[in-house]
Parts: C-alpha cells; sequence; structure tokens
C-alpha cells in the first residue's frame, strides 16, 4: 500500500470542504486492505465498485464521481418522447454508500500513475493500488465546423447529459407543428449504436400524436446502421412519411452548422431543423487522457482478461471508454465488464491469476411504448479480442408478431428496473 498517512492528513485538511463531506469519517479509520479507486459512477464503474466489495470485503473501494446524481441515458428517449418524466432516470448513490463504498464526489483531475494518485478537483487526493477508469464518452473537439460550447447548448447532444435530455424534450414540445426535428447520428465507434434510431422512432411518436404536420430527419455520417431493416420495417409500419434517413452515400454526414440560423449543411445539401440534435464524434471520456491510457483514436486498448490497460500499469478502463473488440459500448456490456474486471482485480490482488471471462450484452431499442426489438450477444476473449461467442449476437427476426414487439418492450422495462435497482438500489 502506498503513503496512507500523507493521504489522511489530505482528506483531514480539506475537511472544511466537499471533499471532507463526500468521505465519510469511516474510511480515515478504515485502511484495513488495498485500497483500489474507481472514477465514473456510471454502469461501469458502480457495477464494478459493488463487485469488488463482494469479491473481497477487505478491498477499500473509493468511487469518485463529478455528480451527486446520475442520470441513466437508457430509456431516455423515451423522455424525450414525452413519454417518461426524467426523474425515473436519476439516482443518487446513498445506498451504494450504503454497500460499504466510499463516495467522493467531485471530478478527478489529475492521476500521477508513478506515485498511484488521484487528485479531486477540490484538492484532495486519495492513493491506489489499482485504478478502475470508467468515464463513459466525451466528444471529438472541432469535428464539424461551427458545433463549440454556445452550439452545443442550442443543440444539444443529450448523449452523456441528462439536462439536455430535459432540455432536448422541452424543445420539441415547443416546436410548431410543421417543424422538423433534425438528429444528427455520428461515425462509429460511437455509445449506443441503435440509440439515434430508437431516438428518431420515439419523437416520432410523439410528432404522430401531437404535431402531424412534423417530421424527423436523421443525418448519418455511417452508409448502414445497427438494426437497419428492422427499424426502416417499423418506420412504415408506425411511422410513414414521418422519419427520413439519410445515409452517408446520400450526403448524411454534417460537415457544419450555422447556429443563428440552426442550418445544418452537409456536403450535399442544407437542412434547416426546427430542433437540432447533434451527436457529435465520440472519444473515451476526457479522464482517460489525464489518465494516459487513451490512444491515438481516443479510445483505451486493454487486456481482454483483466480490463488492464495496454498504456498503464494498475490502471484498468471499462465500458464505454475500452476498446472491448466486438462488444458494443452499452450499459449492458459496461456493467458485465465492472463485474469481470472486479474479479480480476480481487484475484491480482490475492496472487492468483484471473480466470478467462464469458461477457454478456443485452440492448433493447424502443420504437414504440409497445414495440421494441433488440440485440444480444455473449463475448469470449480470443488472441486479445472480444469476439462474439455461441454463433453471433442474438437479433430480432424481421417479421415477428406485435404480439412479440410488445412482450420485447415489456422485457426492456423489466431490464431497465433490474439494473438500475440492483445498481443503484
Ligand atoms: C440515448 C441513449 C440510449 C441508450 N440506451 C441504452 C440501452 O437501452 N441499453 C444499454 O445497454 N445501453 C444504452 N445506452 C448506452 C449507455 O448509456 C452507456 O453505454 C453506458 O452508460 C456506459 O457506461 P460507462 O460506465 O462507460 O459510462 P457512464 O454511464 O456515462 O458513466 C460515466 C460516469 O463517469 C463520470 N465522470 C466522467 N469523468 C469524470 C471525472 N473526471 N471525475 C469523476 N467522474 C467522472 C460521469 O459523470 C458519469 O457519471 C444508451 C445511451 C444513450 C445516449
Amino acid at each position: 500500500m502506498t503513503g496512507t498517512r500523507v493521504h489522511r492528513r489530505q482528506f483531514l485538511k480539506s475537511a472544511a470542504g466537499v471533499a471532507a463531506a463526500a468521505f465519510p469519517t469511516p474510511m480515515l479509520s478504515q485502511g484495513v486492505g488495498p485500497p483500489v479507486v474507481v472514477i465514473g459512477g456510471g454502469f461501469g464503474g458502480v457495477s464494478c465498485a459493488r463487485a469488488l466489495r463482494k469479491a473481497d470485503p477487505r478491498i477499500v473501494v473509493t468511487l469518485i464521481e463529478t455528480n451527486p446524481a446520475y442520470t441513466a441515458l437508457p430509456h431516455s428517449n423515451l423522455v424525450i418522447g414525452g413519454l417518461a418524466g426524467l426523474q425515473r432516470q436519476q439516482f443518487g448513490y446513498d445506498k451504494v454508500r450504503l454497500a460499504g463504498i466510499h463516495i467522493a464526489l467531485s471530478a478527478a483531475a489529475a492521476i500521477d500513475s508513478q506515485a498511484r494518485t488521484v487528485t479531486l478537483a477540490h484538492g484532495a487526493s486519495v492513493n491506489y493500488e489499482r485504478l478502475v477508469v470508467s468515464p463513459g464518452i466525451d466528444f471529438r473537439a472541432g469535428a464539424i465546423q461551427g458545433y463549440d460550447r454556445r452550439a452545443a447548448e442550442l443543440m444539444p447532444p443529450a448523449w452523456n447529459d441528462g439536462e439536455q435530455v430535459g432540455l432536448l424534450r422541452r424543445q420539441i414540445e415547443a416546436m410548431d407543428d410543421g417543424g422538423t426535428v433534425v438528429i444528427a447520428s455520428p461515425v462509429n465507434p460511437a455509445r449506443c449504436p441503435p440509440a439515434p434510431y430508437e431516438r428518431a422512432s420515439l419523437i416520432a411518436h410523439y410528432l404522430k400524436r401531437n404535431k402531424p404536420r412534423s417530421k424527423v430527419i436523421v443525418l448519418d455520417a455511417k452508409e448502414s446502421f445497427a438494426m437497419q431493416k428492422l427499424f426502416e420495417a417499423a418506420w412504415q409500419e408506425l411511422y410513414p412519411g414521418i422519419v427520413e434517413w439519410v445515409g452517408l452515400s446520400s450526403g448524411g454526414a454534417l460537415a457544419s452548422v450555422d447556429v443563428a440560423t440552426k442550418t445544418l449543411s452537409t456536403d450535399f445539401d442544407k437542412y434547416q431543423a426546427a430542433v437540432a440534435n447533434i451527436i457529435p464524434p465520440q472519444i473515451a471520456g476526457r479522464v482517460a487522457e489525464l489518465a494516459g491510457v487513451a490512444d491515438r483514436t481516443g479510445w483505451c486498448p486493454v487486456d481482454a482478461v483483466t480490463f488492464e490497460s495496454k498504456l498503464q500499469k494498475n490502471i484498468h478502463v471499462i465500458g464505454d471508454a475500452a476498446i472491448a473488440g466486438a462488444m458494443p459500448r452499452s450499459a449492458s456490456a459496461a456493467r458485465s465488464q465492472g463485474a469481470i474486471c472486479a474479479a480480476a482485480i480481487a484475484a491480482l490482488l490475492a496472487g492468483k491469476t484471473p480466470a478467462a471471462p464469458t461477457l454478456t450484452a443485452s440492448c433493447y431499442s424502443l420504437i414504440a411504448p409497445d414495440y421494441a426489438i433488440s440485440q444480444r450477444g455473449t463475448y469470449r476473449p480470443v488472441d486479445g479480442q472480444y469476439v462474439e461467442a455461441d454463433g453471433g449476437a442474438i437479433i430480432s427476426l424481421l417479421d415477428a408478431s406485435r404480439e412479440t414487439r410488445k412482450a420485447e418492450a415489456g422485457e426492456a422495462g423489466a431490464w431497465y428496473r433490474t439494473v438500475t435497482g440492483e445498481l443503484f438500489g
């Protein structure tokens, strides 16, 4: 273990600040096992923190998270479509704390991989034997001309920010009938590849009932997308003439935006948006760069068994930030990776060899409240990369009945309640 005394003094020094409130007194007297620090209190980070405590209760787990409440993005498209309230997506960390995990509500501002310390925005620092980084995604700067911080406030991505989910909902509600909602969908790799199309569907569901002269256009930087045939068949059936998809070869890649006129330009055309939802190209959350675990692609290469970074020893990366082969960037995958990473860390700390893992990921897409499709997969490492096992991903059938779609919508709701209940409840 490294520098525990210095570490305690640093906490005590900040007793009047947020850090003191964030680290309850028990932590200061509880240094019985090796310290493991987890950055990011989302699906990956909370799953890992909880699994670490279960694997070996002697491990002192500290979870560092910027925000006092987490906004879950799965099912947030229901909020944007006016079918659920934002509160349903929001979770505090009280129950996580009760599981014996120390919660530091502050941003991780610096990481010293030699000294093995994380410095918080409020100045306190915490040491680690092993560090887990699960910061989600950030946006690649300068990828779309004119899309700066101000533009992002007016044309929100609503892709990693709960406030923006509420903002986008309000913009669609305030839009006149006849207005066009434009969604700009990014290149892969990106968070939750089917989610832009789920969003288009649930916006269309709202427009059909409330603004029948309006439509939603998806400008896509890709030539094809996840479960495309299923989405297109459903749009034809449920929302004819309301959803229009423009792929790469038809000029779908967004090149620039004019915030003042809400004009979106591709190399082929200009689109006048009443509401614009711009989802820029993505990279691992910025803290990955601070930790020195992101490579030139902006994402984080990891060992497929332990999720330890290939660039920094003793630092593990999970969730959307990690390069995990065929695994999609989803909450389901992040949760599974969190559990596997925790088991590997517990084994390594005990001087054992971690077992080769099998991971699962299932992703439902709601096209209407009673109509869902899904993709489920099992993944195993082969030659250091995750590949689809057991014959590949299982995708909903194109000719499934409405009863099956309804049953899948029920399963989607159950999945969301179960996962958020297990992690935050
Ligand atoms: C619209 C939409 C719909 C989706 N639907 C689904 C779905 O149906 N099913 C599914 O499986 N997945 C879905 N996803 C994907 C899912 O939300 C992500 O894959 C998942 O959240 C990834 O988990 P994570 O732990 O990597 O990151 P996150 O859940 O984003 O957590 C990262 C956390 O790290 C914190 N953080 C970042 N930097 C710092 C720092 N410096 N210091 C402290 N804390 C920091 C952030 O505040 C955040 O709380 C959807 C995503 C979107 C956008």
